[in-house]
């Protein structure tokens, strides 16, 4: 038996992990390596293994760092089965089909230069066809439920609380003569109280823990302070006659805060303003959030019972289907709400409302995701009082508020408390930069006295002291 760390062991994105049991080899996330363009290119072009020997895939959720080089992976010949929770499944044509455009656009952008120089043509990763092609292969299941996989290896998959049908797993492998191997898989565990969200379950009863430690050497603010903190930024900026600028990614943090202003707008907390949805993307995993409620939150249905309309599609909220009525909104002067993609600023319709709000002082912009080194995003969170949108310089006048509240990652006192409540007889840290890793890997020694490990990609592990 052999677990190999292909990717996301030491950093925070494209998560592979491959399981090789001898009969046969199972692959744990598909992600993709986002950052700089090169480096990205020289990771993802190379899945690291043979596609087609592999016999089972498992997807943990539908963040492309967990499931973007799935069409890659069909693409170079894999014809199994992908194994994910029913909402997963849901979401991965919504993610992958997104991830292919981007994919085409980039090799026709880069394809623009090639031509003029004579150089050979780029050939994108993948394709909206390879993406199609996947889709087939996808195996919706249940929380809860056993699902066999190859080799007798049996999967459990828990709710992780990260986003919408997100799991963690619990694996277990037979060993010859002896007590199966028991597994525990949380590489993206989520959070307590996350308003939509189920809580994470406790993973119990393993062996080793393989778990993310994105945020090891940080704390969050509770989430349970999200709402309030968003209604005092908001309320402010109305206040003064502005415009409320939130970018968002289109996946989980949209719907929350969506839902954030059912809550304020019932409770009479905030005055009612528009407020638009300028992302089809969000707006179709909306959908999908209400084909799944049976998995959300109670404090989905309190609401939904509260207000007589859903907290994630309200009848209030205006979409944006076309880019007109984008720029609609954007020539717009009344005090309004806008949720807008994408999350960090480095593209998508937030950047015309950045462009035509950003220099006025009685607008704001509020950041409530990560925000990537060399983004926009990070760049407003910074400070600087000058940035370049489209090509153009723009004076950063509007207000600029980053609220720690909304995190999708368990900090690292979550984090310690699923080791403490699994109580393996190894951790391994994995999915972390290399402060964090250590930081949190220090914590669990010192006081829990349990041995962690810490791979680097291309490493691998065979269990013998376990
Ligand atoms: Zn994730």
């Amino acid at each position: 038996m052999k677990w190999s760390f292909l990717g996301g062991a030491s950093e925070v994105t494209g998560s592979k992990h491959l399981l090789d049991v001898g009969m046969a080899r199972i692959l744990f996330d598909c992600g993709l390596y986002q950052g700089p363009r090169q480096m990205a290119e020289k990771l993802n072009r190379n899945l690291g293994f043979p596609a087609a020997t592999v016999d089972a895939a498992v997807v943990s959720h539908a963040h492309i760092d967990h499931c973007g080089a799935l069409p890659l992976l069909v693409k170079e010949g894999y014809q199994g089965p992908i194994h994910c929770t029913s909402a997963t499944a849901d979401l991965l044509p919504v993610m992958l089909r997104d991830a292919a455009n981007i994919q085409e656009a980039d090799a026709a952008y880069l394809n623009q230069k090639t031509n003029r120089k004579g150089l050979p043509q780029v050939v994108p990763l993948y394709t909206t066809a390879d993406a199609e092609a996947t889709f087939r292969l996808i195996r919706p299941h249940a929380y809860d439920t056993s699902i066999e996989l190859p080799g007798g290896v049996k999967l459990l998959h828990l709710e992780a609380g990260h986003i919408l049908g997100a799991a963690i797993a619990k694996i277990k492998i037979p060993r010859h003569g002896r007590d199966p191997l028991k597994i525990g898989y949380a590489v993206d565990l989520g959070r307590r109280h996350l308003p939509l969200l189920r809580d994470p379950a406790e993973l119990t009863g393993v062996d080793v823990l393989i778990l993310e430690s994105t945020y090891g050497d940080r704390l969050h603010d509770a989430a349970r302070n999200a709402r309030e903190d968003l209604r005092q930024v908001v309320t402010r900026i109305l206040g003064r006659g502005g415009k409320v600028m939130i970018p968002t990614f289109a996946l989980e943090r949209a719907q929350e805060i969506i839902y954030h202003l059912a809550s304020l707008f019932a409770s009479g907390d905030l005055p009612r303003v528009p407020v638009y949805l300028d992302s089809p993307m969000a707006n179709a995993v909306s959908q999908i959030f209400e084909k799944n409620q049976d998995i959300l939150d109670h404090e989905y249905y309190e609401l939904r019972e509260r207000t007589g309309d859903s907290p994630v599609t309200p009848r209030w909220l205006r979409f944006a289907e076309t880019v007109n009525d984008s720029k609609a909104i954007t020539s717009s002067k009344e005090p309004s709400i806008v949720l807008a993609a994408a999350g960090m600023c480095e593209h998508g319709r937030i950047l015309h409302h950045l462009k035509h709000g950003i220099d006025n002082p009685a607008n704001g912009v509020i950041l409530v995701g990560y925000q990537a080194v060399n983004t926009l995003g990070r760049r407003l969170q910074n400070g600087e009082k000058k940035v370049k949108i489209f090509g153009d310089d723009f004076q950063v006048a509007a207000e600029i508020t980053t609220l720690n509240a909304f995190s999708a990652h368990a900090d690292r006192l979550e984090l310690f408390r699923c080791v403490y409540d699994a109580r393996p007889k190894k951790l391994i840290l994995v999915h972390g930069e290399q402060e964090p890793r250590e930081r949190l890997a220090k914590l669990v020694r010192d006081r829990l006295r349990i041995p962690v490990d810490l791979p680097n990609n291309g490493d691998s592990t065979e269990f013998d002291d376990l």
